[in-house]
């Protein structure tokens, strides 16, 4: 087992590549708390997990809100007494083109996306300083790295948590915590549903593998980038994409 007794958040773990992420850690030995907005589907996930054996349990959470953040967070380490893994994986869209995107539309991707992965990734740092040991992934996504039509916010925030994983990178690395990027390519979720199938198939179709990706190729990212044999890898970004570029 690669995460053998580890203790790891994933924020938007109530579905997904979240909830995905939480299944593949737990079967890896890690101790999971499903951080979501929505208390059935963190429940949902933390009762899968503890019927196939794993060790889990859901905390509801809105990762804009800085109280509701700070309180998951100690109600994991109250909880499972430490905490190694931070995904950051909680994100949102809301598209529309430059000329018609409003102030709302702005506001809302740069608060979940962006000012969420400050306030998960600022008080797990706290925790993490205080071990001397952890590790923070940040979803960040293909359309972070070349942009994408009509995804002015999202892109703004995707290559956004790039920047601070290599920030964070700099200023935590000498405290023993490693920080680093995963940018998904078109990965079939519910989030990706809601795109026409006219664009799947375009995605598809760029791939020089001719593929989407599952749920499980990112999970698995997230695995190696968490596990101790990512030890000597920091700072980076890890394209998880099936190579196609935007
Ligand atoms: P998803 O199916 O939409 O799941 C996202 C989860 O985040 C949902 O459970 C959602 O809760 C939760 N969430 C939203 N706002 C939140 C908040 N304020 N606080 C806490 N949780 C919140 O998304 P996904 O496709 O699995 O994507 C996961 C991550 O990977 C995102 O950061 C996304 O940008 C990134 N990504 C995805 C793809 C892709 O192709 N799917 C590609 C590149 C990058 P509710 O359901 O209750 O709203």
């Amino acid at each position: 087992m690669r995460l053998k007794d580890k203790v790891a958040i994933v924020t938007g773990g109530g579905r997904g590549i979240g909830e995905t992420t939480c299944l593949r850690f737990a079967e890896e030995g890690a101790k999971v708390v499903v951080a979501d907005l929505n208390e059935t589907d963190v429940q949902n996930v933390a009762a899968k997990i503890k019927a196939a054996g794993g060790e889990a349990v859901g905390i509801a959470v809105n990762v804009t809100d800085r109280d509701q953040v700070d309180k998951m967070i100690g109600d994991a380490v109250d909880q499972y007494g430490r905490l190694d893994i931070l995904v950051n994986n909680a994100g949102i869209t809301a598209d529309a083109k430059l000329e018609k995107m409003t102030e709302e539309q702005w506001d809302r991707v740069i608060d979940v996306n962006l000012k969420g992965v400050f306030n998960c990734s600022q008080a797990a740092a706290k925790v993490m300083t205080g071990q001397g040991a952890g590790v923070i992934l940040n979803a960040s996504s293909v359309v972070g790295v070349y942009g994408n039509f009509g995804q002015t916010n999202y892109a703004a925030t995707k290559w956004g948590v790039i920047g601070m994983a290599k920030s964070w990178a700099k200023e935590l690395g000498p405290k023993g915590i490693r920080v680093n990027a995963v940018a998904p390519g078109f990965i079939m979720t519910p989030m990706t549903e809601k795109m026409p199938e006219k664009v799947l198939d375009m995605m598809k179709d760029k791939s020089p593998l001719k593929s989407l990706g599952y749920p499980e190729d990112i999970a698995n990212a997230y695995v190696f980038l968490a596990s101790d044999e990512a030890r000597f890898i920091t700072g980076t970004v890890l394209s998880v994409d099936g190579g196609v570029v935007l």
